[in-house]
């Protein structure tokens, strides 16, 4: 006589079979990336911050020549955070590099330089949320810790068929522990990183390829006809428009830069002095006065760069660049915390932002 499943009995036997697809499809189908290689936590743990707000192409090379340059945890506490925003420049974010120097340091002061298997000790370290805990202890240490990022996210609202706002938290604490039922046996890394896998190549915010998806038989948006339509949109982010005004100062063949302070926007990077454009200020009006008030330097002319925009997550930025010549006299910086004069191939190869790359390929 055929038996029926008790319905808590079916939900184990449809999660264990989750579980096995998942972990059986990452082994055959996942893509061979460098991090992919190793177990060692600190290299995971930059894999892991590199790849939070940047694209895996441009993080694959990156990675390896950042490995190259500070290969242990000792190696990046002992390096300059001007070095460290240096190696870091192009990637986006530097608060992400400002928080992995500061963790390194504290990394070595408190643990001798190894990072702690402990979810607690590494959630505690700067720049370190739960995602890259649970990616951390999960990847290197082989722990029970879920996992939680925007390809998580898509398969998780889908094989559950979530119709809420997933970045609401209700929805989000549903999340985490639909992540960490899965987790609760069988390998945690291959588990966590097929999820991640699956969400970048086939549960693809558009057009998933549910045919070749392993947990199509589970899937219920799949079996409802939501694939496409979930997860539900967030409310959208409002994006304010700023104007910058920068100006490029030439004395002897080279330029000033000036160091930004350590915590917001671009903290610890060089720029040219820059300051945002007041209401209704002329364009020659802010151009002296932002060399005046943020470096103590004045000059007769100016000559304009071309306008260019550059838009963050939030803020949608036109730069007015300006650019003069100046006589001697000393800097003055006021919300700097250090300037060089140096040479423009000198200055690209400092910690700048990606703005400021593309203000200085703009000068004469
Ligand atoms: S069946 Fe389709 S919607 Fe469901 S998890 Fe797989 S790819 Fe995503």
């Amino acid at each position: 006589m055929a038996t029926r499943n008790s319905p808590a009995k079916s939900a184990v036997l449809e999660l264990v079979r989750i579980r096995q697809s998942l972990a059986a499809w990452y082994r055959r189908a996942r893509r061979d990336l460098p991090w992919r290689h190793t177990r060692d936590p600190y290299a995971i743990w930059v894999s892991e911050i590199m790849l939070q707000q940047t694209r895996v192409d441009t993080v694959i090379p990156r990675y390896g020549r950042w490995l190259a340059r500070f290969p242990t945890v000792k190696a990046l506490a002992k390096a300059p955070l001007d070095d460290v925003l240096a190696e870091w420049a192009g990637l986006g974010y530097y608060a992400r590099a400002r928080h992995l120097h500061r963790a390194a340091c504290e990394v070595v002061e408190q643990y001798g330089g190894e990072l702690p298997a402990d979810v607690a000790a590494v959630r505690a370290l700067p720049g370190v949320g739960r995602y890259t805990a649970g990616a951390i202890l999960s990847l290197a240490f082989g722990q029970r810790e879920p996992i939680l990022d925007g390809n998580v996210i898509r398969v998780l609202t889908r094989l559950h068929a979530i119709d809420e706002d997933p970045h609401a938290s209700p929805t989000q604490e549903r999340l985490w522990a639909l992540a960490a039922e899965l987790v609760a046996d069988g390998d945690p890394s291959e588990i966590n990183q097929g999820l991640m896998e699956l969400g970048a190549t086939v549960c693809t915010p558009r057009r998933p390829a549910c045919t070749a998806c392993p947990l199509a038989r589970q899937c219920r948006a799949h079996a409802t006809g939501r694939s496409e339509t979930l997860p539900a949109p967030s409310r959208p982010t409002r994006v304010v428009a700023v104007e910058q005004v920068s100006v490029a100062l030439v004395r002897d063949d080279k330029i000033l830069l000036a160091r930004r302070p350590p915590t917001g926007l671009w903290g610890g990077l060089f720029e040219l002095p820059t300051d945002e454009r007041r209401p209704g200020e002329s364009l020659d009006t802010a151009v002296r006065r932002v060399a005046e008030e943020r470096v103590g330097l004045r000059f007769d002319s100016w000559q304009p760069l071309p306008v260019f925009h550059h838009v963050l997550s939030h803020r949608r930025m036109t730069f007015h660049g300006a650019y003069a010549s100046v006589d001697r006299g000393p800097v003055r910086r006021r919300g700097y915390d250090a300037h060089r004069w140096v040479t423009l191939e000198a200055a690209r190869s400092l910690g700048i932002s990606r703005a400021m790359d593309r203000l200085l390929s703009k000068l004469p």
